[in-house]
């Protein structure tokens, strides 16, 4: 069953659930890029940071997959903030990536530090205008700094890339997106593999014949958030996706919510960058 899609708050569409692609080598992103989309994956999270963009592009020219199917997000990098840095780093992104265009870029992380995330959000706006990017949002914004940037330009990201996982739900920043029409995506989904042992994981992998890394998944789907796990394996790819076939019930669903401890695996936005 293929992925769902959810609806951004500029008319487009955005796959539920995509391959992540952070820390697969740049001589292996093609081939895993391609094998995931061949065998169903129509979102492909890269960053120029993650030095795969290359290789994200080649793998989607070889999948065979046409490109008006495929749904490309990339993020510009803590160093290429401000207005004319901005610039400069899409469209070097474009040129790595050979393509014309991208479905989503993001600015990879607020840097509160810099205060220059208003100015690349500018710039963001104006390659959205230009026809560079088709939809723009953020990562690792929280709700002062979505606020600053609404407030500032009017204009509302479509999505906000965030850690989001068992052990941190991020309950509140997902009701204000709720609020304002973002959508939430999921990074690090599956926590380390930490969650994998808790009870209510357990129990649902065994009524439902699922793995942990599905019930993890499919928890994620019915948040209504969109979610990128990262696989290089082939089954590891095919178990990932394998998600839109079973139905998590309410006291499962409950028992997952009691796993919230505010524990991240990744870094504190505020002092990150
Ligand atoms: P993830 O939660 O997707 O987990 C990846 C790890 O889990 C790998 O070690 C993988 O081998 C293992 N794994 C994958 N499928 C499994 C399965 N079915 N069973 C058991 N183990 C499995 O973590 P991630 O890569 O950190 O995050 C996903 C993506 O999110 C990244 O690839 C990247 O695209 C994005 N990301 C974004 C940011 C950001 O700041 N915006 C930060 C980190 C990651």
């Amino acid at each position: 069953m293929p992925p769902a899609r959810l609806r951004l708050n500029d008319g487009h569409m955005i796959p539920q659930l995509g391959l992540g692609i952070w820390q697969v080598p740049e001589a292996t992103t093609a081939a895993i890029v391609a094998a995931a989309l061949q065998a169903g994956y129509r979102l492909v999270d890269g960053a120029a940071i993650y030095g795969n963009e290359a290789g994200q592009g080649e793998g989607i020219r070889a999948s065979g997959v046409p490109r008006d199917e495929v749904f490309v997000t990339t993020k510009v990098w803590n160093d290429d903030q401000g207005y004319d840095a901005t610039l400069r780093a899409v469209e070097a992104s474009l040129a790595r990536l050979g393509m014309e265009t991208v479905e989503l870029c993001l600015i990879h992380w607020p840097t509160p530090a810099r205060n220059l995330f208003v100015d690349t959000w500018r710039a963001l706006i104006r390659l959205k205008e230009d026809g560079r990017v088709r939809s723009i949002g953020v990562s690792n914004f929280n709700g002062d700094h979505l606020e600053r940037i609404i407030g500032e330009t009017g204009t509302v990201p479509v999505l906000n890339q965030v850690e989001l996982n068992p052990r941190l739900q991020q309950a509140e920043l997902r009701d204000l997106h709720d609020r304002l029409g973002i959508v939430t995506q999921s990074w690090t989904p599956l926590g380390q593999g930490r969650s994998f042992d808790a009870a209510p994981v357990q129990t649902a992998a065994a009524r439902t014949g699922k793995s942990p890394a599905q019930v993890i998944l499919r928890w994620h789907v019915q948040l209504g958030v969109s979610v990128i796990p990262r696989s290089t394996r082939p089954e590891g790819l095919a178990e990932n996706l394998d998600v839109f076939d079973f139905i998590l019930n309410p006291e499962e669903m409950a028992a997952m919510a009691a796993l919230d401890e505010g524990a991240r695996c990744g870094p504190d936005p505020m002092v990150f960058g």
